[in-house]
Formats: structure tokens, C-alpha cells, sequence
């Protein structure tokens, strides 16, 4: 009763994130009613493995007592404090210095947003602005890759490379390029590591020179694995070999770590993992484990001394009523000792067992590829696996994969052109790593016997 009450007020005034309006209407939501380590419940009471920790945010798992105390404690002794005018609080002091200690090189500085789109945002307009303050204001060219994601703020939306968040809005900025996306799966050159990654820096180069020169390029973006895009994974060396070219280019390097934060690929930052010190760097989701929104963006020594010489005496006109919100950094604190308590070792342990079972997966006919990184993973699902043809967009397949993995137990992303996507907590069980992969072999057999998709 109470869920069919909701049901008729969300239709009526809830306005969901990347939906069809109409087809949720149609559709009507599922409410997700409580939580506790890797399982939500829905309103029957019906417990679902989420397979894709929320949004691949919630790292720790759900039901921490621990992360609850830290926020209670938090907004009973000081709910809110600006960050502006010179003032601050403990809490978000705190987390930044522990994050600067652990994070890649002299990633020293850190300003908090409140998620990802803001950080990416904030990325560009501090970009601009140390080009311009170092007597450079004509690099103001951006170049990020096909089929990222960088959030979807009128300006990271350009970054952003998925139809969707472009028709419509007026994105890309005619200053926002991008070049094709390693996908190891499809690229063009094949599958040879060394081919696709010398692809991809002869495609940067040839970007930089088509839009004016390295003189004329701010930045360059790149996930450390593509996850909206369809959690793709470039072959080892790619982000170094990227990374260095924009250092001999003189173009800054901004690592978008947002998913691939906080353990989500095993280490703490995927950065580390890769062997590089990027320019700047975007995190949000894991920072908190989704319990609070925050976000924060990491700059160089570099980075930030240029700003703030540039700036001299003059205040740097960037900054939200919430940035280094106490609650969101005291949650913060409590996450980040939990990972180091042991879920980044759980998650590893996990991670190897879930792409042990879904790379089991593999003889299915549907399996065309199975890939990722630690807890970060994707079943690419194709109707001939010689030709690695997509599943027929027409047959609304992204719904049906997505609803019957619910109907099984299962929460995963179903990406729109037949590709699966797994982000679970870090706290998974054996078991529940296991029945992430059964029910996976469940709804591909259940796929297979879709007409619409043969
Ligand atoms: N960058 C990346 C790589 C992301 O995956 C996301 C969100 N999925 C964002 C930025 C935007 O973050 P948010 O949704 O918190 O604004």
C-alpha cells in the first residue's frame, strides 16, 4: 500500500537523473527500502545482491555503525562551517591532509566539491585560469576521449563523450575535442598492447596539431578505465604513455578517478597502479562511500603554486557554500580508515574471485568479452562472437538484461548496447561474489532464449 502511494508520488514529482520521462512513468519506480553490507532490500522486503554498489559509490558496503557515529558526532558538534572567509574546521583539514599524504606524487593540494560533475568543473576553471595566470590564456582547447565520462555539468558534459548528455544541450563547447577511446575489444588497429597504445598517442598528437598546436591545448582527460562509457580497459602503459606525452606537449594531464577511487581496482588510487603523478586529479563517490555527498579535486605543487602566485593578493573566484563540507569530511575520515582496516584487502580478494567467475563466463554464446579491474568489471555481450556483433539496440535490451537480473536477486548496470557492468561493494563475501556470477549465467541463458535479441 505505502509503495504503491509512492509509486503514484514519484511519477508525479520525482524527476529522475539520465531517464526517459515517460518510460519511467510508464514504468513506475522500485523503491529501495534499507540496506546492509552488500544487500538493499526492496519494498517487499526482498533482498537483492547489489552488484553495482549503488552507483559504484558505495564502496564500504551499507549499514556501517561506525560511518554513522562519525556523521551523528559530526552534526552534533558542528553541522556546518564555511570553508570561506579564512575559516574551516577540523574534520575537512584533517581529511585533506590524509588524503594529500596517500595521494600519487606532490598531488598535494585539495579542494572539495560535493561529487564528481562539480570537481570536473572545477578542473576546467582552474585550468583556465593557471594557463592564463602563467601568460598562456590561448591554451584554452580541452581534449578528453570517445565514450568518457566526466560528469554532466554544462561544461564536463562536453567533456563527456556519450550521446545522450550532448543532444539537445548544446554540448560539446567548440573548445571541447575528443579522440577515439582504446577499447581494446573494438579498436581498429586490433587487440596488440603496444598497436592500440601507439593508436592512441598518434591520435592525441594529431588532435593537438588539428586544433592549433600544443600551444593552444589547456588539458587532456582520461579515466584510468572508461566506466560509463562501458567499463573499458586500456592495456597496461596506456595512461603512462598518455601522461607522458602531455608532459612533453606542456599539456596538463587530469586523471578522472571518481570511479576508479578508493579501492575500486585495488589500490587506493588506480593512478598509483598505473605509475603516474597526473596533473590534477578528480575523485568523489568512494570518498564517502556514498554515504554524503562530497567530491574533491587533487592539484600538483605545480598546479596550485602557479594559481596562487598568479593570484597574488586577489581571491581565486571559485567556491560552493558546501565545499569541505565537516559532515561530508568526517564521514570521509571514518571511510578512509575503514579501507585501510581491511576492505581494500577484501576488495582485492574479492575482486580476483569475481573476475575469476565472470572470465568462467566466457564459453556462454553470448559472452563476447569479459574485462576489468579489481571490484570494476564488465561482461560485453554480442550475438556472434566471430563478427563481435552488439545486441540489436532495438530490443529495449539494457531494460530486460537489467530486469531480469533483478527479478534474479541481482543488481547490475545494463549498459545500452548489451554490456554488463559490476561495481560491487568491497566488503563481498565469498558467497556473494559467487552468486553475483551465478545469477549473471542465469539471466545470459535467459537472454539467449530472448527472441528479440536472435
Ligand atoms: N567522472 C567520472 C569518471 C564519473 O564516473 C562520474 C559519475 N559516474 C562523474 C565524473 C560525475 O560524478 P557525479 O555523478 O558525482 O557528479
Amino acid at each position: 500500500m505505502l509503495n504503491n502511494s509512492l509509486v503514484a508520488l514519484d511519477r508525479a514529482h520525482l524527476v529522475h537523473p539520465v531517464a526517459s520521462y515517460r518510460q519511467h512513468e510508464r514504468n513506475g519506480v522500485r523503491v529501495i527500502t534499507s540496506a546492509k553490507g552488500a544487500t538493499v532490500f526492496d519494498a517487499a522486503g526482498r533482498p537483492l545482491i547489489d552488484g553495482f554498489a549503488g552507483l559504484w559509490c558505495v564502496n564500504a558496503g551499507y549499514g556501517h555503525e561506525s560511518i554513522v557515529e562519525a556523521a551523528a558526532r559530526q552534526m552534533r558538534e558542528l553541522p556546518y562551517a564555511t570553508a570561506y572567509f579564512g575559516l574551516g574546521s577540523e574534520s575537512a583539514i584533517r581529511l585533506a591532509a590524509e588524503l594529500a599524504e596517500r595521494a600519487p606524487g606532490d598531488l598535494n593540494h585539495v579542494y572539495f566539491t560535493l561529487g564528481g560533475s562539480d570537481a570536473v568543473d572545477t578542473t576546467v576553471r582552474l585550468i583556465r585560469y593557471y594557463q592564463t595566470v602563467r601568460g598562456k590564456p590561448e591554451k584554452d582547447q580541452f581534449i578528453s576521449i570517445e565514450q568518457g565520462y566526466h560528469g554532466s555539468s554544462t561544461v564536463g558534459a562536453g567533456l563527456t563523450a556519450i550521446p545522450i548528455f550532448h543532444a539537445h544541450f548544446g554540448a560539446p563547447f567548440d573548445w571541447q575535442h575528443k579522440i577515439p577511446s582504446a577499447y581494446p575489444y573494438r579498436n581498429p588497429v586490433g587487440t596488440d598492447d603496444a598497436a592500440i597504445i601507439a593508436a592512441s598517442l598518434q591520435a592525441l598528437k594529431a588532435k593537438v596539431e588539428a586544433v592549433g598546436g600544443p600551444e593552444r591545448v589547456a588539458a587532456f582527460y582520461a579515466e584510468p578505465i572508461q566506466g560509463s562509457g562501458g567499463v573499458i580497459v586500456p592495456p597496461r602503459g596506456w595512461m603512462k604513455a598518455m601522461r607522458d606525452l602531455c608532459a612533453a606537449l606542456d599539456i596538463l594531464f587530469v586523471a578522472d578517478e571518481v570511479i576508479t577511487g578508493f579501492g575500486r581496482t585495488g589500490p587506493l588510487f588506480a593512478s598509483t597502479e598505473d605509475d603516474i603523478v597526473p596533473d590534477l586529479m578528480t575523485v568523489a563517490k568512494g570518498l564517502t562511500s556514498g554515504y554524503v555527498p562530497m567530491g574533491a579535486v587533487f592539484l600538483s605543487d605545480k598546479v596550485y603554486d602557479t594559481i596562487a602566485d598568479g593570484a597574488g593578493n586577489a581571491a581565486v573566484g571559485h567556491g560552493t557554500t558546501y565545499s569541505a563540507h565537516p559532515v561530508s569530511a568526517a564521514v570521509g575520515l571514518e571511510v578512509l580508515r575503514l579501507y585501510e582496516d581491511g576492505l581494500l584487502d577484501n576488495g582485492r580478494r574479492a575482486g580476483a574471485r569475481l573476475m575469476k567467475g565472470l572470465n568462467g563466463l566466457g564459453d556462454h554464446p553470448l559472452v563476447g568479452e569479459v574485462r576489468g579491474r579489481g571490484m570494476l568489471a564488465a561482461v560485453e555481450l554480442v550475438t556472434d562472437k566471430a563478427a563481435k556483433t552488439p545486441l540489436p539496440a532495438a530490443a529495449d535490451t539494457a531494460r530486460r538484461i537489467f530486469d531480469r537480473a533483478w527479478n534474479q536477486g541481482l543488481v547490475i548496470r545494463a549498459f545500452g548496447n548489451g554490456i554488463l557492468g559490476y561495481a560491487p561493494p568491497l566488503c563481498c563475501t565469498d558467497e556473494e561474489i559467487d552468486a553475483i556470477v551465478e545469477r549473471t549465467r542465469l539471466v545470459l541463458d535467459e537472454t539467449l532464449d530472448d527472441p528479440d535479441v536472435r
